[in-house]
């Protein structure tokens, strides 16, 4: 059943296949490499051009259905697409598939106003400008969001906002022109409705971009991730999203495919390690024998194909179960996926780089890189305790329903 794909998908996915290896993978390198480079929170020329040509060809914003600007696919029939493009970390920008762009272009195209999408939504589409998403804070444990302490103060016909955040991804990109911040706006209201988002102009006094954090080393140009002060920063009353008080409301709306997203991504970079990783047991041997003919080896391989289907059926289900039922009833499959997925894609591609042996863990192969990438999704977004627990949660809910169903 989760194979199942219609002929516009395996239209898009055909093309994408070609232009991945036309043109991501022998430039994938390059693209790394020179973010790294003198300017490196600049998009390269080679990036804008890569870019263009996805754009002429039809590839670009697939995540997109909410208008003419993207391909109008479902969360189903994009999985498809998303785990050929997660096979390079250099890939997802070239599509306009990025996080965090895609998640918070979501946001505009739901909750924005006419004004709002036509200032931030347009450009961020175009692939004009960058954006970046403003929740955690470096002073309080951020995965409950209700600690978040930025202040988002009414003042006339503008707000005020003042707060420290961090592991702000997009931020240190010199396109980065706005983020979306959350703070609080009213502390006596309910716990869940003191919350707000706001669009602040990253070129607003008050805005400060003070330090790029890195990720085991890897700074993730030209995005990067940023600890960014916001002091005093003022901003019309029509910069809020969606309304005051609702910062939560939106939060649970964007990060449902943003989650589901990273773990399609994470599919085809799994995918990749498994290839690789044959490709490297069949070519060297060691002890008078090919490492592909090893037990111990093979028995690796098959543990990695194995748990790989595993995640892969869960993120078609989530993406499926997204479609048919909406984010909201589909929230314990997204869940279930978010702590998977990176968990086992993680652990297949540590293995990929044991095979390897010291080559793996250098950068001339892509694998300690997409290690580090995995293993930040075991936090970001959320971190697993706090998906299992919602999950426990339901799950005993249920068990309550269904013993008082038993005793009436
Ligand atoms: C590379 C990267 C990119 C990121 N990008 C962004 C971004 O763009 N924007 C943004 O706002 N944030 C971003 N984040 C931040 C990320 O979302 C937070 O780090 C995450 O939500 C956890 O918050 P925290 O770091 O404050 O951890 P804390 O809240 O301090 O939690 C620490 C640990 O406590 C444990 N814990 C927490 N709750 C429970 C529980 N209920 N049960 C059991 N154990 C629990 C978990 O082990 C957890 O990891 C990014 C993080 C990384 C690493």
């Amino acid at each position: 059943m989760f194979d199942a794909i219609d002929p516009k998908t395996e239209d898009l996915k055909g093309k994408l296949t070609a232009f991945m290896a036309a043109h991501v993978y022998p430039n994938e390198k390059q693209l790394l490499d020179e973010g790294r480079a003198e300017g490196r929170w600049t998009h390269t020329p080679l990036m804008r051009d890569l870019q263009a040509k996805a754009r002429a060809q039809g590839l670009w914003n697939l995540f997109y259905n909410h208008g003419p600007e993207g391909q109008g696919l479902s969360n189903y029939q994009y999985t498809h697409l998303c785990v050929v493009l997660g096979r390079s970390l250099a890939a997802p920008e070239i599509f306009n598939c990025n996080a965090p762009d895609v998640g918070n272009m979501e946001i505009l195209a739901t909750y924005g106003t006419d004004a709002q999408k036509a200032r931030w939504l347009k450009p961020l589409l175009a692939g004009d400008i960058r954006s970046c998403f403003a929740m955690t804070e470096p002073a309080v444990a951020s995965s409950d969001a209700t600690n978040i302490e930025t202040r988002i103060e009414r003042d006339g016909d503008d707000y005020i906002v003042s707060g420290r955040k961090w592991w702000t991804t997009g931020a240190m990109a010199e396109a980065c022109k706005v983020a979306i911040v959350m703070g609080k706006s009213d502390s006596a209201a309910p716990r869940h409705q003191q919350q707000s988002m706001i669009l602040i102009p990253m070129d607003a006094p008050g805005v400060r971009v003070e330090r790029p954090l890195s990720v085991y080393g890897f700074q993730h140009p030209p995005l990067g991730h940023a600890e960014v002060v916001f002091e005093g920063v003022r901003v019309p009353a029509g910069n809020v999203l969606l309304g005051d008080g609702r910062g939560f409301e939106i939060a649970q709306g964007r990060l449902g495919p943003g989650r589901i997203h990273h773990c399609m991504r994470f599919i085809g970079l799994a995918e990749r390690a498994i290839e690789e990783m044959c490709a490297r047991a069949q070519d060297r041997a060691a002890f008078g024998s090919q490492l592909a003919a090893m037990g111990g080896v093979r028995q690796v391989i098959g543990q990695c194909r194995t748990e790989l289907e595993a995640a892969r059926l869960m993120t078609l289900k989530a993406a499926w179960a997204m479609d048919r039922h909406g984010n909201k009833a589909a929230r314990d499959e997204i869940a279930m996926a978010k702590i998977f997925v990176p968990t086992v894609t993680g652990q297949i591609i540590d293995r990929a780089i044991q095979i390897h042996g010291g080559a793996g863990l250098s950068e001339d192969f892509f694998l300690a890189m997409a290690f580090a990438e995995t293993r930040f999704l075991r936090i970001g977004d959320g971190p697993d305790e706090v998906h299992r627990e919602a999950l426990a949660r339901a799950e005993l809910k249920r068990a309550t329903a269904r013993t008082e169903e038993l005793s009436t």
